[in-house]
């Protein structure tokens, strides 16, 4: 009875993680399950990227964390997004690994690990040049003194250094290697400043596939794990050898004639031009399709290819079918999947509405049930 859904392919989660197992070499792999699993639901993705060779796991927020520890994912997992004054007891207690990006957030978990009574495992956050999280500078100079500190103390124990980068989908540009040069020239100041970090990591998906001077003792792709393309330009997952892990079916929930001229949609933005046959599938923005793919937001019926008719509304958006389609109600339409099997992507829905495959996938709404594989 479902109108529309979301079928999550496991399997394919955990052959990914198996291909970057084997690309990045001796390196280990964090799978980044942020965003719900980049909108594939973090369990389900915890467990079939474990299963694939993942030793360890990534989520942005604190509360990610304490959600997927508490629903039994026993695995090093990091976290790194907390406010000023957070509580880290339950975080320490948790045995998560916490990423220190500033001299406060340091502070915050060495009060968090004296007060739940054991040693926090921590993972310094150095921005290497991407002007977004971590520290550089004099603030990173202070940190790993202060981290000495703590650590002689058995507060914690800096068992990483991480950073991230700007342009790692632009593998030839510039600032990949000079912010891999910057982030090694911090490990060696911290070293000089008595610490001991043993995993060191760098790379995102990008350069997991094209840097194999980024991968270091550990790699931390995100949009790879779900089989997708973080350099469209060179090469769709195929290329990657990487398989889309995502499907996203609705069945048509009206089908009907309609003249030549006729309006469709909001705003009539589109227009019949000739005597013909709509669909109606029963997505819209409320579930992630962008409203941006009015006229432009590709969609499969079998082997045929179709383009949003008009504006996408919250619920629902319509097809012009044809003159003559024999579709009927109740009909399967694709609206993203697999590039080999000749269906619609999440690339092909970034590149029509001007944004990012990642932005496609994890929009996926609350409310479109994921069916798992
Ligand atoms: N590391 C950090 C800090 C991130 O924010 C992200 C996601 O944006 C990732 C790794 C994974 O990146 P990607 O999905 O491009 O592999």
């Amino acid at each position: 009875s479902l109108t529309g859904w979301a079928d999550i392919d496991l399997a394919a989660i955990r052959a990914n993680v198996e291909r970057l197992d084997e690309l990045s070499g001796d390196a280990a792999v964090m799978a980044v399950l942020k965003a719900d699993a980049y909108g594939h639901g973090l369990l389900p993705v915890a467990r079939a990227a474990l299963a694939g060779g993942a030793t360890h796991l990534a989520v942005a927020q604190l509360s990610e964390a304490l959600a997927a520890r508490a629903a039994g994912i026993t695995a090093p997992l990091l976290t790194w997004l907390y406010p000023p004054g957070a509580d880290l007891e339950p975080a320490v207690a948790a045995d998560l690994i916490l990423s220190a990006g500033t001299p406060w957030s340091l502070d915050l978990i060495a009060d968090g690990a004296r007060r739940a009574g054991r040693t926090a495992t921590v993972h310094i956050k150095v921005d290497s040049g991407l002007g977004r999280g971590g520290a550089w500078g004099e603030d990173l100079a202070e940190m790993f003194l202060q981290a000495a500190r703590l650590e002689a103390e058995g507060v914690i124990d800096v068992e990483g250094m991480w950073s991230h980068f700007a342009w790692a989908d632009a593998p030839a540009h510039p600032t990949v290697q000079r912010q891999r040069e910057a982030f090694l020239e911090a490990i060696g100041d911290a070293e000089r400043a008595g610490l001991r970090p043993r995993i060191r990591h760098l790379a995102n998906s990008a350069a997991t596939l094209t840097n194999p001077d980024a991968h270091l003792d550990m790699v931390r792709p995100g949009l790879a794990v779900y089989g997708l393309s973080p350099t469209p330009d060179i090469g769709g997952p195929p290329h990657f050898g990487l398989t889309e892990a995502m499907r996203l079916t609705a069945r048509l929930v009206n089908v009907k004639d309609a003249p030549a001229g006729q309006g469709v949609s909001y705003g009539h933005e589109y227009t019949t031009p000739q005597a013909t046959r709509l669909g109606l599938v029963p997505l819209g923005y409320a579930d992630g399709i962008p409203r941006a793919g009015g006229n432009v937001g590709p969609m499969a019926l079998g082997a045929q290819r179709l383009h949003v008719a008009g504006r996408v509304c919250m619920d629902q958006v319509v097809l012009d079918l044809g003159p003559g389609s024999d579709a009927a109600a109740g009909d399967e339409v694709v609206i993203l999947g697999r590039e080999a099997d000749g269906e619609p992507t999440a690339q092909d829905w970034a590149a029509a509405t001007g944004t990012i495959n990642y932005e496609i996938v994890t929009r996926l709404g609350a409310r479109v049930p994921r069916r798992y594989l």
